[in-house]
């Protein structure tokens, strides 16, 4: 077993990662920047190292700074977390070429999955159910894309395939803008990815986001841990995440989820993962793969009763997969609410001093979070300060807890969003489940 790991992260994520290895015996490395010595994972760490200034740039995603951090302390291996350098094939590369073990795919099933296009081809090899679209990047010929694009049938999106974050992505309703939004969108990609390959797909007008979880050992062995639901969006960000999505039958779970698994296989991928799908009028379509443990990887843990960060752990130290497909058993229904440090109205963020935490409860509560009462939230990085999880016997059991602890939950000094969670609680669709990816913010007026 990898017996010291440095975490190439920060906030909870960084704290979650820290207490799998300590369950393990495995010791921890906490590099931070010099906005973040109290982060809660770097005052329990067993090293700590400062690999630079607040701004990401010059420290999270600072290469040299960590894979330094690892030499300097005598790490072994590099656990990415996600954001920051976590879908970064050049820095998985550099960690391995330095002689550490990066805690996560090979390099080249990063950067295969990285490329939307070369990723949809992959895709379509292994049989998963993709997007109506072009078969690959879009050619300069005007008639030609026109073709296509009516036989696709309109309205279609152009989406450029080394696009991420929601961008790089145009939707056209008629004939006549198409040849102009693929030029535009194309100087766009250039612009923002240094690559302006594009490509054309149907869009989905009421599509739901439902995403299947994997996880794949250096053995050849991979299965999937159901599915989740994440269509509560609002900018293309998840605020509530749920597991099993509301609808789908286990008929559905084993197809798609089989194929997710060929697809791992094929790609030679290893760790977890995950593939995210539209899913509309009963059917699938394949977005694109995130190569990467996720923000909402504890609902699936919830109701499969297994731990994320430990197999991928375990995987990175070459052991096999603790577990057979037949073993996973789907138990009950998790929600998660990500609480994140803004307004709950403007969602402007709003960082500074918690002056009081109080931590909900109870049965099948479950609370990720690296605050405490004086921690200061610094203004350099993303808003997310933590994340509710309650799992129950059914979906309507979850809400009832979830709901319990969001009248619990004090969070005082700072603004948060947990009055807007309050609120989409109450709402009659919500509750009845399956709600679409647009639903959040056309009810909060913001479409
Ligand atoms: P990114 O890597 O930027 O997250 P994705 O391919 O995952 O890009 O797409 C982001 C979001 O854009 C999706 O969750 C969905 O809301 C919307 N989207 C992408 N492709 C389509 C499509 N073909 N039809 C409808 N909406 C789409």
């Amino acid at each position: 077993m990898l017996d010291k790991i440095v975490i190439a992260n920060r906030g909870e994520i960084a704290l979650r990662i820290q207490r799998a290895c300590r369950e393990m015996g495995i010791k921890t490395v906490a590099v931070h920047s010099t906005a973040d010595t109290n982060l809660k994972h770097v005052l329990l760490a067993d090293e700590t190292v400062c690999i630079g200034p607040a701004p990401s740039t010059e420290s999270y995603l600072n290469m040299p700074a960590i894979i330094s951090a690892a030499e300097v302390t005598d790490a072994v291996g590099v656990h990415p977390g996600y954001g920051f350098l976590s879908e970064n094939a050049d820095f998985a590369e550099r960690v391995e070429s330095s002689g550490f073990t990066f805690i996560g795919p090979p390099a080249s099933a990063i950067r295969l999955m990285g490329d939307k296009v070369s990723a949809i081809q992959a895709m379509k090899a292994a049989g998963v159910p993709c997007v109506p679209g072009s078969d690959g990047p879009l050619g300069d010929d005007a008639d030609e894309n026109i073709r296509m694009a009516r036989e696709i049938g309109y309205p279609i999106i152009i989406k450029a395939s080394g696009g991420g974050g929601g961008r790089g992505m145009r939707v056209v309703h008629a004939e006549a803008s198409l040849t102009a939004a693929i030029t535009v969108t194309k100087a766009e990609a250039r612009a923002a990815f240094d690559n302006d390959t594009v490509y054309m797909e149907k869009f989905l007008e009421k599509p739901r986001h439902i995403e299947f979880q994997v996880i794949a050992d250096t053995h050849g062995n991979a299965v999937y841990l159901g599915e989740r639901d994440c269509s509560m969006q609002r900018r293309h960000q998840k605020v509530i995440e749920e597991a099993p999505a509301p609808g789908i039958t286990e008929e559905q779970r084993k197809r798609i989820g089989e194929r997710c698994v060929r697809a791992c296989q094929e790609i030679g991928y290893r760790s977890a993962g995950t593939f995210e799908f539209l899913y509309q009028d009963g059917e699938f379509f394949f977005i694109e793969m995130n190569t990467r443990l996720q923000v909402e990887h504890p609902v699936t843990e919830m109701i499969t009763g297994t731990d994320l960060v430990r197999e991928q752990l375990r995987i990175a130290s070459g052991e096999p997969l603790s577990m057979k497909q037949e073993d996973i058993r789907i138990q009950g229904h998790a929600i998660e609410c990500r609480i994140n440090a803004e307004d709950p109205k403007t969602f402007m963020p709003s960082p500074g001093l918690i002056t009081l935490w109080h931590a909900p409860g109870g049965p099948g509560i479950r609370v990720d979070t690296h605050i405490y009462s004086g921690y200061k939230v610094p203004p350099y990085y993303d808003s997310m300060i933590g994340k509710l999880i309650a799992h129950g016997s059914d979906r309507h059991a979850a809400v009832a807890r979830m709901r319990n602890a969001l009248a619990e939950i004090v969070i005082e000094g700072i603004r948060t969003n947990v009055p807007l969670h309050q609120e989409i609680f109450q709402h009659a669709a919500f509750q009845q489940g399956g709600t679409d990816i647009h639903y959040l913010e056309k009810r909060l007026g913001l479409v």
